[in-house]
């Protein structure tokens, strides 16, 4: 139920956004991360708003994880080992999964409890999908699982 009324607040809060700009880099990275836009909406026009009123802009870094920024703006980096894996599924899920951070900007939980919630979200988003490869709702689920041994446990700092 928590988890329900944060999204809501986040459309609330944040709409009248209508476009994300998308730096380019790479072979054409830009392309890939608008086909995963329109993938996203295909799949769930809801969480495609989601992403749109939460996200201004998305940029690529070389660093070993995927994250945001607030600087005049949300701007989702993106690895870009992860652009060169070419899982459509993956690089979608991502965008929502950093979406939902970006929407907790200002009201940060405590990042492991943030996290799962992260997690949660995506693995909602991925069951929408037809074609989610296993290994990828693996992923999910092993990081679910990581992190709500961390809340329980209080580890959570
Ligand atoms: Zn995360």
């Amino acid at each position: 139920m928590k988890l329900l009324f944060t999204l809501i607040s986040c459309f609330a809060m944040l709409a009248g956004n209508s476009q994300i700009k998308v730096d380019k880099a790479g072979n054409f990275w830009d392309k890939e991360v608008y086909k995963a836009l329109a993938h996203i909406k295909e799949i769930d026009s809801t969480a495609y708003d989601y992403v749109l009123s939460n996200t201004d802009r998305i940029s690529f870094w070389n660093e070993n994880y995927n994250t945001f920024e607030v600087v005049n703006g949300t701007r989702i980096l993106l690895l870009s080992s992860q652009i060169m894996d070419k899982s459509l599924n993956n690089l979608s899920s991502t965008i929502v999964h950093e979406s939902y951070h970006s929407c907790h900007a200002i009201d940060h939980a405590k990042p492991c409890r943030e996290e799962l919630d992260a997690y949660l979200f995506e693995l909602s988003f991925l069951f929408r999908m037809k074609d989610a490869e296993p290994w990828l709702i693996e992923f999910v689920y092993d990081k679910i699982r990581y992190y709500k041994i961390q809340n329980e446990r209080g580890d959570c700092k």
